[in-house]
């Protein structure tokens, strides 16, 4: 019976207009990489120690990445992704080299030793190639091999969805974080390079160049681990914030010093408003950082990347169309956003992107609530958004394959978290609930689902269907109405089985109601004008329909 009940809902989303596109065709390397396969299921990383060698000179890179883990049960064949071009010169552990043989993106070793459970090793895997090269940063992502306005060498890293092993090799995916990592990278003096965390060491080399010694002290995602390095101009401040006082520290090129000390100042304000929104910044062992790189910007953890020229917007322009987009700089606020959602709070599956963008476009709307001090001016920015929504495909994607959703991810996502805002209809709550899950979830590794019921629990709503509809399904829901004299008539169309969402109306009196549809009509007696005079509140990402 419970099977059949599934079948037939499977049924009814299929049917449903635009519902579950067709997912592309996946291949054995989708599988290797967006899946815990047994060569991964086994070992849990706890320190990744790399170090790398980037010459400009003819773009190469070489270096080696030590990866120590924890056996978690005993297993002795482990996979470690490296794409090409790169190459694996040797993989050694306790001295000895292991065999190891090459599967497109993923190599697999052999281990010697019989791998207890609790014990710790290190596999170190030395490399070397020329990596792919950055098409289109950062949505292109690899190694971006540029110059300055001055004619400096300019170099970095953009890889997200790519994948770090575009330049390093690790277990590239979203569910593993090591504890800590040094980031060791050497340049051509007088390069400087950025890294993320904090620089313990700056050591000129014999040869012309320089090393400079990164170290992150908390978990961090490998998509953040980032190289900008170039002609750096730098200061720091110091916030009094809700963990004490942390170190704000900005790196733009020397030449644009000025400017980036106008600019991002706004930093400052962001700190503000997402500690009181999301809770203490996450990581303040390891400080915050903005770091000019030579692409629009990326949320590498404790190093954000800013490439938005210095002007506030989004590359100059307003996402929502209204002007209250261009009352701050995109790239400072989104990106930075992402230090709570995406780098403290990390979807374990790309499939679950959502948890990222879409509370990282949710906060745009939130720091423009803080810096104008007006709700409405916030709610007019997430609003300005919908127009971008393309309702092609679910913003959920396909699990264990490394593909995620449409990129309806950010707006009709942002969109969804302020619908459900509504629903709590109580800022307090809803505060608790956006700094609930950075405590609860602080530095860990999740799925949309556990953010999904915490959602439900905290608010004491059940938001399943609501999820179900906006994270799973193409339709907007559609308020149907018909109002005769004093008689409304109600109910939800184009839903998902179950989908009973509140909603706020204006029946033409002025006032707004709350109304409780299901996909049943209703009836209610109103002191409204007429159907002429009935609205939605426009807070719902829904569309309202007179079917009188
Ligand atoms: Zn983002």
């Amino acid at each position: 019976m419970r099977r059949f009940v599934l079948a037939v809902a499977l049924l009814v989303l299929r049917t449903l207009p635009g519902a579950a596109q067709e997912p592309p065709v996946f291949t054995h390397a989708d599988t290797l990489r967006g899946s815990i396969g047994p060569a991964r299921a086994w070992w849990d990383v706890t320190f990744y120690d790399l170090h790398v060698r980037v010459s400009p000179a003819d773009s190469s890179i070489a270096g080696r990445n030590g990866i120590t883990y924890r056996v978690l049960t005993p297993g002795r064949e482990m996979q470690i992704d490296l794409q090409p071009p790169l190459e694996v010169d040797s993989m050694v552990q306790a001295g000895a080299r292991l065999a190891y043989r090459r599967d497109g993106n993923a190599f697999f070793a052999t281990l010697p030793a019989e791998q207890r459970v609790g014990e710790t090793h290190t596999v170190t895997v030395h490399y070397h190639g020329k990596p792919v090269v950055a098409v289109r940063p950062p949505w292109d992502g690899g190694y971006i091999w540029r110059e300055d306005g001055r004619g400096n060498r300019w170099v970095a890293t953009a890889n997200q969805g790519l994948g770090a092993s575009a330049w390093w090799p690790n277990k590239d995916h979203g569910s593993e974080e090591p504890d800590s990592q040094r980031i060791s990278i050497t340049v051509p003096t007088p390069m400087v390079d950025v890294s993320n965390g904090r620089l313990r060491s700056t050591t000129l080399n014999d040869d012309g160049t320089t090393t400079f010694e990164w170290f992150v002290t908390e978990p961090i995602n490998n998509y953040g681990i980032s190289v900008n390095a170039g002609t750096y101009a730098h200061w720091q401040e110091i916030y009094q914030g809700e963990d004490g006082p942390l170190t704000m520290d900005y790196w733009p090129l020397a030449e644009n010093e000025a400017d980036a000390r106008r600019q991002w100042t706004q930093a400052r304000s962001m700190m503000q408003c997402f500690e009181h929104w999301f809770g203490p910044y996450p990581f303040y062992a390891d400080g915050f950082k903005l770091v000019e790189a030579p692409h629009l910007g990326m949320e590498h953890q404790s190093a954000v990347a800013y490439g938005n020229g210095y002007r506030n917007g989004y590359r100059g322009t307003d996402l929502s169309g209204t002007g209250q987009g261009m009352k701050w700089d995109f790239i400072i606020v989104h990106e930075s956003a992402h230090e709570w959602f995406a780098n403290n709070i990390t979807a374990r599956d790309e499939a679950d992107m959502w948890v990222h963008e879409s509370f990282a476009n949710y906060a745009e709307s939130l720091y423009t609530e803080c810096l104008t001090g007006s709700r409405a001016a916030g709610a007019e920015y997430v609003i300005g958004t919908r127009s971008r929504i393309q309702n092609d495909r679910p913003v959920q994607g396909v699990f264990g394959v490394n593909y995620s959703g449409s990129g309806d991810m950010y707006y009709k996502g942002g969109n969804m978290l302020h619908t459900i805002r509504q629903l709590v209809n109580d800022d307090a709550r809803w505060r608790g609930i956006l700094r609930g899950l950075n405590r609860t979830f602080r530095h860990q590794t999740v799925t949309g689902a556990q953010v999904e019921r915490y959602m439900s629990t905290e608010s004491g709503l059940d938001l399943a269907p609501v999820f179900d509809q906006y994270l799973r399904t193409t339709m907007v829901p559609v308020l149907e109405y018909i109002l005769e004299g004093s008689t409304l008539s109600y109910r939800w169309a184009d839903v998902v089985p179950g989908f009973d969402m509140p909603v706020r109306v204006d029946v033409g009196d002025g006032a707004l109601t709350w109304l409780r549809p299901t996909s049943a009509w209703q009836t209610v007696k109103t002191t409204g004008g007429g159907a002429e005079g009935f609205s939605v509140d426009e807070n719902f990402y829904v569309e309202a329909r007179d079917v009188g």
